[in-house]
């Protein structure tokens, strides 16, 4: 009897872990959202983790008003919690047998800001780069981050703290540069608008958001976006080629020298991922067969209903540069903060998904 009831106790303990778990998101199993949000979600998670993992995944939309945009993978957490191994039996390379439970985190004080979809892709990027893109980078940079990366002389605080929190940066800037190749410039537009230079200094997670802005600015130049942005918005680039990284304090000079030297191996990682890439020439040569900057700046019918529909990251990109009555760096709060562009946005996403799922029916 007494084994039973240390069982028992166990399970209550188990049980009661399930239920926070589950009472968080009890309410979320029945909120409605628009469809086009949905098609959104679903993009971001397609593109920044199956993709990439080559997993399915089933995805529930969370509105958290404490939380900011966010990811949580409930497999990851079973795992943890319950000692269920993550990785599928063997025979097998898939992560979880079935589809990955993931949950988002929308902020709720604004469920639809479609503009910022850019910084819910760095989220989800995350699960790919705890579960395989950080161990390819490691290998990438051809040596073990805790002994090699930085030399002794680097830190005054110690080698090792310098090293870890080196490790978070080049995590953070890996997810920052897979949002960008998936997205393409809205990337660099939601991170001025979500985190703007020079206000957000480096912490024992993040870089600076002087140096991620002028690290996506790089990054966008190398995938062939140099043309586009300074046709389109010359003033946007002269303010993002001018950003100042020397006035990072002293001790996060070696972390940043580090951290710039690392961009080749950051780079390799992110394209040779399976994530799906916003090409320049393909994008704008989708804009001009569909039309769709006339359709933004006109705002009269939302596209997405032709044969072939455009992508959620080619429209999002069309309305941000429909947005722009200016290019200059002003533009980008003005453009987040247009609720009706927000919203006629998510109605090019509903179209856009629904005429994709109707082509393939039989
Ligand atoms: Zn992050």
């Amino acid at each position: 009897m007494k084994v039973a009831f240390r069982e028992l106790h166990r399970l209550l303990n188990e049980l009661d872990t399930l239920h926070e778990t589950f009472s968080t998101y009890r309410e979320d199993l029945n909120s409605a959202h628009p469809v086009g949000l949905l098609y959104l979600a679903r993009s971001v998670v397609h593109d920044l983790a199956e993709a990439p993992l080559d997993v399915r995944t089933e995805i529930l939309i969370h509105t958290d008003a404490a939380r900011n945009y966010s990811v949580q993978n409930l497999a990851e957490l079973f795992a943890d919690g319950f000692e269920v191994p993550l990785i599928s039996p063997a025979g097998t390379d898939r992560l979880v047998d079935g589809e990955m439970p993931i949950v988002l985190g929308v902020p709720a004080f604004d469920p639809y800001n479609a503009f910022l979809a850019p910084i819910l892709a760095h989220e989800v990027a995350h699960l790919a780069t705890d579960i395989s893109l950080l161990a390819l980078l490691e290998e990438q940079l051809g040596q073990v981050p805790s002994t090699a990366l930085l030399s002794d002389e680097v830190d005054s605080r110690g080698v090792r703290s310098a090293n870890a929190r080196l490790w978070r940066w080049l995590e953070e800037i890996l997810c920052d540069s897979l949002a960008a190749w998936a997205t393409g410039p809205s990337w660099l537009f939601a991170l001025a608008a979500f985190l703007p230079v020079p206000s957000s200094a480096a912490d024992e997670h993040h870089p600076s958001a002087n140096v991620r802005t002028a690290w996506a600015w790089r990054a966008l130049k190398r995938w062939g976006w140099e043309d586009f942005m300074r046709a389109k918005f010359p003033e946007f680039v002269e303010f993002v080629s001018g950003i100042a990284l020397e006035d990072a304090p002293d001790d996060d000079s070696p972390l940043n020298d580090r951290l710039w030297k690392s961009f080749d191996a950051v780079m390799k990682v992110v394209e040779s991922s399976e994530a799906p890439r916003l090409d320049p020439t393909e994008y704008e040569a989708t804009e001009k067969q569909h039309g769709l900057q006339v359709s933004f700046e006109r705002s009269y019918m939302p596209p997405g209903l032709a044969a072939d529909p455009p992508g959620a990251w080619t429209l999002l990109l069309a309305a941000w540069v429909a947005c722009a009555e200016n290019s200059g760096i002003e533009y980008v709060a003005r453009t987040v903060a247009n609720q009706p562009y927000n919203q006629f946005l998510i109605k090019s996403f509903e179209l856009s998904g629904i005429a994709r799922i109707w082509r393939t029916l039989p």
